[in-house]
C-alpha cells in the first residue's frame, strides 16, 4: 500500500510516519530530508534549495516531481511506500497521480493531521532534531531524556527553517497552496481527518486503527 499523511508544517506527520513505516514496513519519503540531503551536498541546487526553504516559500514542482519519479520508479519501493511532505500543491497531487498510473501503483488512503495554528507555533519553535540519529523532538511538549534518547544532547540542533520569523510565512504558504488537496483527496474518498492536536501515542493510535483496517 502507498500512504499520505498530510497536515501543516509542524502538524506531526514526520514523526506519525516513522511509526507507521515501522510498524507497517513502509519505505518513509519526506520531501523536506530529501532537499535537506541535497543542501547537505552544498550543491549549486542545493544553495537554491536553502535561500527557498528559509524563505517559507516552496521548492518548484519540477524539483519535487523529478525526485518523486526517481522514488516510484524503484522497484523496492512499489506499493510500500509512505509519503510526508507531499503533495504540497495541486500540481504536485495531480503529478502524483499520473506518475502512480505510468508505475501502476496507486494511493490507498490520505491522512490528514488538523492543528490550531497556536499549537503548530509552539511545537516549530520547541523543535529539536538530533544531528546523530534524525530523531524529533520538542523542548516544551517531547523534550529528549535518557528514556527515548540515546545521543549525546550535545547533538541536538535546530532546523535553519524553523525561526519565528519564517513560520508565519510557512504557515500561509501552507493556507494558501497545500489546503486546497484537501478537496482533491475528498473527491477520491482517501480521506481520512484527524486531530492532530494531542498526545503522539493517542494520535497514533487512531491511525493506526484506520490503516489496519485497509490491510485487512
Ligand atoms: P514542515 O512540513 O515541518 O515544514 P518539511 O521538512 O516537510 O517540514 O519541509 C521543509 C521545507 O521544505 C518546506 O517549508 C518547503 O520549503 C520545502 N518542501 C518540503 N516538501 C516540499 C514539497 N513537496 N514541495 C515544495 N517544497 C517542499
Amino acid at each position: 500500500m502507498n500512504l499520505i499523511i498530510f497536515g501543516a508544517p509542524g502538524s506531526g506527520k514526520g514523526t506519525q510516519s516513522d511509526n507507521l513505516s515501522k510498524d507497517f514496513s513502509l519505505i518513509k519519503i519526506s520531501t523536506g530530508d530529501l532537499l535537506r540531503n541535497e543542501i547537505d551536498k552544498r550543491s549549486e541546487l542545493g544553495k537554491k534549495i536553502k535561500d527557498t526553504i528559509d524563505k517559507g516559500s516552496l521548492v518548484s514542482d519540477i524539483i519535487i516531481n523529478n525526485l518523486i519519479q526517481d522514488i516510484l520508479s524503484e522497484k523496492k519501493n512499489i506499493n510500500r511506500l509512505i509519503f510526508d511532505g507531499y503533495p504540497r500543491t495541486l500540481n504536485q497531487a495531480k503529478s502524483l497521480e499520473l506518475l502512480l498510473n505510468k508505475f501502476n501503483q496507486k494511493i490507498n488512503c490520505v491522512i490528514s493531521l488538523s492543528v490550531e495554528k497556536d499549537i503548530i507555533i509552539k511545537r516549530i519553535i520547541g523543535r529539536q532534531i538530533c544531528s546523530k540519529c534524525g530523531l524529533t523532538f520538542n523542548e516544551f511538549f517531547y523534550p529528549s531524556n535518557n528514556k527515548n534518547h540515546d545521543c549525546d544532547l550535545k547533538f541536538l540542533v535546530k532546523r535553519t527553517d524553523d525561526q519565528e520569523s519564517t513560520i508565519m510565512t510557512r504557515y500561509d504558504t501552507y493556507l494558501k497552496q497545500s489546503l486546497p488537496i484537501i478537496n482533491f483527496y475528498k473527491e477520491k474518498n482517501l480521506l481520512h481527518e484527524i486531530n492532530g492536536s494531542g498526545k503522539i501515542a493517542s494520535i497514533y493510535k487512531e491511525i493506526y486503527a484506520i490503516i489496519s483496517a485497509l490491510k485487512g
